[in-house]
């Protein structure tokens, strides 16, 4: 991370920087590949698009209705013995979870990973009044390890090779050296059964709120979320108000699609749903709402607050494959982090985000929620005050687009400029910088028109 810096402006430096590492592309594209191969095969299993209408609706549903379903929820919490906070931001949302650690001495805490941890700076924030946090989830204990932040929200090492991992592992913790990943996974969870014993506290995030029951769905792989929130006896559940849902039921389609969509697997090793404290446990939960309520509201970005965090449209998404998540330089990455951050206003600069999209429209393609992404994308892009080179190129496009005549003018002119000038050619693309990490294009001989021309003539 050390060479990508931190904010939305430093996108095209970051991707600059990300480009010039093929490496890391090719890192990424080969986690991103396996999981997209298995979403394919387990997505015949079910009916998607049906699914994605009841995702879609549910969410829509909540979303539509938080402020009620936050007091129902409330409600229901408190009657069960749960201690309910409200963050109405990051600032509001750090100090109450210190608060709470204060009071209780605490010295140490085991915490499993969430996104909307890193979006308020949990860690960062105990570690500075004095507590020591332990990362649980693997892969973020790996970047906890190396000091950067996750760059995928299901997978936060994915820019990392096995060998890179099993470096950090030995470097930074001592666990090694092994070279297979079998036997540091297995090195890593002897490690942690000492910290799960011994932690203060315990921090996990939420999948889902359950606004008829007060439970709280939380979903992982590892196991390591049934070890934070049970083993500890205090406990803290840091999530967001976008989490709420109606029903219980409302959890099937839930469960049922986010792994397969996620990784393909057809269902999450362990889906645990915590609907009391149990005896001797003191459990804190805290909703964080940073601008979700405002967001969901509004007409154009209020579909973005139905996103379950799946993490499809980045595994898909070619700008993400090509330049990893820590070049977008904010906490949300690929496709749903440039909406999400542009409608939870987490970037004075979140608009430069929508530069890194090529509106191919994959993402669309796999959202379980039904969000248009790309239509987002390029209403974020149309709000700001484009660049003057970029308003010329999109003049020039405009231009050539605008009628098959120009078109065809345009393509004729582009050969013989080429044909005269071939280092002027050249040197145009470059000025355009089209040929950072491509090729000069080729103009062909032969147009398609003609190709079709000719061949209806049978030539
Ligand atoms: S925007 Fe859609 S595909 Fe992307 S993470 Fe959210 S729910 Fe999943």
């Amino acid at each position: 991370m050390a060479e990508f810096r931190r904010g939305a402006k430093n996108l095209r430096r970051n991707a600059k920087t990300a480009a010039r590492r093929p490496e890391l592309g090719a890192v990424i594209s080969r986690a991103t590949d396996h999981a997209i191969i298995r979403r394919r095969e387990v997505m015949q299993e079910i009916d998607f698009a049906a699914q994605r209408r009841r995702i879609q609706q549910l969410r829509q549903n909540a979303t539509q209705n938080l402020p009620g379903l936050l007091d129902r929820f409330k409600a229901r919490v408190e009657a069960k013995g749960f201690h309910f906070h409200m963050a109405v931001d990051t600032n509001a949302a750090r100090r109450i979870v210190i608060d709470v650690a204060k009071r209780h001495t605490v010295q140490t805490v085991v915490k499993s990973k969430s996104m909307l941890g890193e979006e308020v700076g949990i860690r960062e924030a105990l570690e500075q009044a004095g507590i020591q946090v332990t990362e649980t989830d693997l892969g973020e204990y790996i970047v906890q390890l190396n000091h950067e932040p996750p760059s995928h929200l299901t997978a936060p090492a994915v820019h990392l090779s096995t060998g890179e991992v099993g470096e950090i592992l030995y470097k930074q913790a001592g666990i090694g050296p092994f070279e297979k990943p079998e036997q540091m996974a297995v090195a890593v969870r002897q490690f942690m059964r000492t910290r799960f014993f011994n932690a203060d506290m315990g921090m996990a995030g939420a999948n889902a709120l359950i606004a008829e029951t007060g439970a709280m769905l939380m979903m992982s792989n590892e196991g390591n979320i049934r070890l934070v929130t049970s083993l500890p006896r205090l406990l803290v559940v840091l999530t967001s108000v976008d989490k709420l849902v109606e029903r219980m039921a409302d959890l099937a389609p839930l469960i049922r699609v986010i792994p397969k969509n996620a990784t393909g697997q057809r269902i999450t090793n362990y889906c645990t749903v915590l609907s009391a404290p149990r005896q001797g446990q003191e459990v804190h939960i805290v909703v964080v709402n940073n601008n979700r309520m405002a967001a969901a509201g509004d007409p154009v970005f209020g579909q973005a607050i139905r996103c379950v965090r799946c993490a499809a449209c980045i595994n898909v998404c070619p700008v993400f494959r090509t330049i990893g998540g820590h070049a977008y330089g904010t906490v949300y990455v690929g496709p749903m982090g440039i909406v999400l951050t542009n409608a939870l206003h987490l970037d004075p600069h979140a608009r430069m985000l929508s530069d890194a999209c090529t509106l191919c429209d994959a993402c669309a393609q796999v959202c379980p929620a039904g969000i248009d992404l790309p239509g987002l994308i390029l209403h974020i892009r149309s709000s700001g005050n484009p660049r003057l080179i970029d308003r010329f190129k999109a003049w020039v496009v405009g231009m050539t687009y605008a009628g098959a005549g120009r078109f065809k003018a345009a393509f004729w002119a582009l050969r013989l400029f080429k044909r005269l000038f071939a280092a002027g050619y050249r040197r145009l693309w470059r000025m355009l910088g089209w040929t950072g990490r491509r090729g000069v294009p080729r103009v062909a001989g032969k147009t398609f028109d003609r190709m079709w021309d000719d061949d209806a003539k049978g030539d």
